[in-house]
């Protein structure tokens, strides 16, 4: 097997690209098409500061190694969403990455929000599932965080396949309101909500995992426990079946509902300021200070 561009050894068969290529051009192809979405949706250009969010997995951390190699201001941040040992263990993954980038890593611990609650003792609490309360809380910080500390965007790994699996789940129930969010770069809408950008949306979920060991990137296998069954993975699962009969469906899939849909009006919602903490919010308390709200009444009820 060649390499199509080269005609070296190829090590990698990309059947949804029909190419074969060798390790050096499957990385430029790759970094190639996160600096394409980049410029391609104005992102960021490389004097902005960038926060890159860090969850441990392949997509973000490989995110932070291409940012860092295509020579952008960026630096990285953590946030911890329990005291246990998996999110130690992440977090000396994450670490390590920092090290062999000589890129800057900032830890954030999200369980001082909540006395020290986990986002999943939040939602058993409250009878909430736990997936929406730790986005809740993940989303809340990522924006505080880099709001606080002069960054202009935050970044994060979400990839094609993501990406695709959440609008074919906002087509078959018709959420035209969620498209609208799904655009890959969401500017500021409010003073103190900073963009945000999804730098890999043109890459393959398999791709990433692939130019994450060929690299030997130091990552966790995520698989949070609490999104089995999670109906984005079963989208995902489908659109992996279809690609198999059909290569490049999921990037078509993609591209068409960018083509359609065209740059987004952004006036989505009113925002104002949270009475309690002043971050943007559509209602008159934003939705963290509305868990807490929540979780005091509840542990006045049944104090332990
Ligand atoms: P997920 O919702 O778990 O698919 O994560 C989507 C993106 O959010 C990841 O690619 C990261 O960029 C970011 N992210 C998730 N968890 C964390 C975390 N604990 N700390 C920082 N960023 C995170
Ligand atoms: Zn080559
Ligand atoms: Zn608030």
């Amino acid at each position: 097997m060649k390499c199509t561009i080269c005609g070296k050894e190829a090590l990698i068969k990309l059947r949804h690209y029909n190419l074969k290529l060798c390790k050096d051009h499957f990385n430029e192809f790759i970094e190639g098409r996160v600096e394409k979405v980049i410029k391609k949706f104005k992102m960021f250009g490389r004097k902005n500061k960038v926060l890159v969010a860090v969850s441990g997995g392949k997509d973000s951390v490989s995110l932070w190694h291409i940012l860092v190699k295509l020579n952008y201001n960026v630096e990285a941040l953590f946030i911890k969403t329990a005291k246990d040992e998996i999110v130690q263990n992440t977090l000396e993954i994450v670490q390590k990455n920092a090290e062999t980038l000589s890129s800057k890593l900032h830890v954030v611990d999200a369980t001082e929000m909540f006395e020290g609650l986990s986002p999943q003792q939040i939602a058993f609490t409250l009878r909430r599932p736990v997936c929406s309360v730790c986005g809740v809380i993940r989303r809340y910080v990522m924006n505080k965080f880099a709001y606080e500390n002069g960054f202009e965007v935050v970044a994060t790994g979400h990839n094609l396949d993501d990406e695709a699996a959440v609008l074919l789940g906002n087509i078959i129930h018709w959420q035209e309101g969620y498209m609208e969010r799904q655009w890959p770069y969401l500017p500021k809408t409010h003073e103190k909500l900073v963009p945000k950008a999804k730098p890999l949306v043109f890459n393959y979920e398999e791709d990433i995992r692939t130019y994450a060991r060929l690299n030997g990137i130091p990552h966790v296998q995520e698989a949070c426990p609490f999104s089995v069954g999670a109906t984005s993975l079963m989208y995902k699962r489908l659109l992996r079946e279809l690609e198999e009969e059909q290569p490049g469906v999921t990037l078509n899939f993609y591209l068409g509902f960018l083509r359609k849909k065209g740059e987004p009006r952004y006036v989505v919602e009113e925002l104002r300021e949270c009475e309690v903490c002043g971050y943007p919010t559509t209602a008159t308390k934003c939705s963290i200070c509305r868990l807490k709200e929540q979780l005091d009444k509840k542990m006045k009820k049944s104090p332990t």
